[in-house]
């Protein structure tokens, strides 16, 4: 397959985004078609027509230590999309106490700052560190919850970050999944746990450069074209089925199917995916304030909501692992989350307009289990790859594995022996 004229990416998140660019970049013709009327997936921006400014459909929080994030805004010539403080904080506020911290890792490898009590989480023993260690050695069938050991470092820090970085609560959480975030990120000094945000938007950041440098690459970016079949013969894939009609595959064309985990087995029968998902819940407020702690956003403990952002034209509040309250009144909720933020960030002013956008189907369950269930990038069909979060990237369901993966599906097609082979599954 390594004489390729043109390949099919199926899906315009940033899997298939990740997966075309790179391909363009070689050299290659690329068309990418997306069945939604813009790109981006599970991370873009639109206009909320009655809050009257652009939102992201969810808060996205990337470290600086993403470094397939990093190297795709660097390829798609991305301009200063992210914005984020000078150093790694992470400040905190509890709701019931009222106290506030910030939790500050230093720069380098070697971690001073857990015994700096100004930089490190409040009433946590020097011992309770030693989860990080835990959690990168963890072993497949670990929880994090039994990995974390019961104390204020956990409730303080590990349990939200966990929540966030994995989308499932620790009682049924992967820890392996953990332990490959925190050795990419913690365990890799502070210079790898710089919080960065997009600057304007996620499609601003993400997902219109990737279109332009398409665009200037050959490309070409199809929206509005949902894939309904693939048609196979000899174990290859020889043509794709839309709506509009029917695209025929030569020998020396190729499909990147980056579609979601959901979606997937109904194009390609008997393949094992990911099929429990769970839900994360954004609330956006049209009011522009500062946060205290000068990080751009605030992790809140004890509250219904666990990250407040402070965005260019709204306050945006993420819970994640929000199977537990995806079903709640959405009024209710923004009442609720109204008054924890109004303790949070010292507002006193009534309700501003507001917007609860649920995603039901936000990530796989990052559960064992379901982890157990993700396919490398290649399948049975000669000429088709697999990429998105739900493949077996061994991280979880985030920007940082969907990038890897749509990289991973573009060296495996470019070449089949270097590229690394993970996965149970071949489809
Ligand atoms: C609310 C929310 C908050 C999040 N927060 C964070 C965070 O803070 N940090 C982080 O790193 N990650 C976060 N994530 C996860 C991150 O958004 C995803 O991991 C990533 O965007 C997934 O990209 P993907 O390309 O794998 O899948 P998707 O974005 O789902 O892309 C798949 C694309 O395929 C298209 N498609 C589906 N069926 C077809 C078809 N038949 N034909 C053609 N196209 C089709 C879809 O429309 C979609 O555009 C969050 C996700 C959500 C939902």
């Amino acid at each position: 397959m390594n004489r390729l004229s043109h390949v099919h990416v199926v899906g315009a998140g940033l899997a298939g985004l990740a997966a075309a660019t790179a391909l363009a970049a070689r050299g290659l013709r690329v068309t990418v078609y997306e069945a939604g009327p813009a790109a981006g997936g599970r991370a873009r921006s639109y206009l909320d027509r009655e809050l009257g400014v652009v939102i992201d459909n969810g808060n996205h929080l990337l470290l600086s230590g993403n470094r397939a994030a990093m190297a795709y805004l660097a390829r798609i010539g991305a301009r200063d999309p992210l914005v984020g403080p000078k150093q790694p904080i992470f400040p905190f506020v509890e709701l019931p106490s009222g106290r506030r911290w910030t939790v500050a890792p230093n720069t380098g490898r070697i971690p001073w700052w857990v015994l700096v009590p100004s930089r490190r989480v409040p009433g946590a023993r020097l011992s309770e560190y030693l989860a990080l260690r835990r959690l990168i050695h963890a072993r497949p069938g670990d929880t994090v919850a039994a990995l974390l050991a019961a104390g204020e470092l956990a409730r303080r820090l590990l349990e939200p970050l966990a929540i966030a970085a994995l989308n499932t609560m620790p009682e049924g959480a992967d820890a392996t999944l953990l332990g490959a975030v925190v050795a990419q990120t913690l365990a890799a000094g502070g210079a790898a746990c710089r919080p960065l945000v997009a600057r304007e938007g996620l499609s601003e950041s993400f997902v219109h450069p990737a279109r332009d440098f398409l665009v200037s690459h050959r490309g070409e970016l199809r929206t509005g074209a949902r894939l309904t079949s693939l048609e196979t013969a000899s174990g290859r894939v020889t043509a794709l089925r839309f709506a509009g009609g029917d695209i025929a595959l030569a020998p020396d064309e190729a499909v990147v199917l980056a579609v979601p985990a959901a979606v997937a087995p109904t194009l390609l029968p008997g393949i094992i995916a990911p099929d429990a998902f769970e839900a994360i819940v954004n609330l956006h407020y049209r009011v522009t304030a500062q946060l205290p702690g000068d990080a751009g956003f605030i992790g809140i403990i004890g509250g219904t909501a666990e990250w407040l952002f402070a965005r260019p034209h709204a306050l945006s509040v993420t819970i994640s692992a929000a199977n537990r309250v995806v079903d709640r009144d959405a009024e209710y909720l923004a009442r609720t989350v109204w008054s924890e933020i109004a303790a949070a960030a010292g507002l006193s002013a009534a309700m501003p307009a507001w917007r609860v956008v649920k995603e039901r189907r936000a990530t796989f369950a990052a559960t064992a289990a379901q982890n157990a269930r993700r396919p490398g990038p290649r399948t049975l069909l000669a000429n088709l790859v697999l990429a998105g979060d739900w493949t077996a990237t061994g991280l979880p369901a985030t920007i940082e594995g969907a990038i890897r993966s749509g990289d991973r599906a573009a060296a495996f097609l470019l070449d089949p022996d270097a590229a690394p082979q993970t996965g149970p599954n071949p489809a």
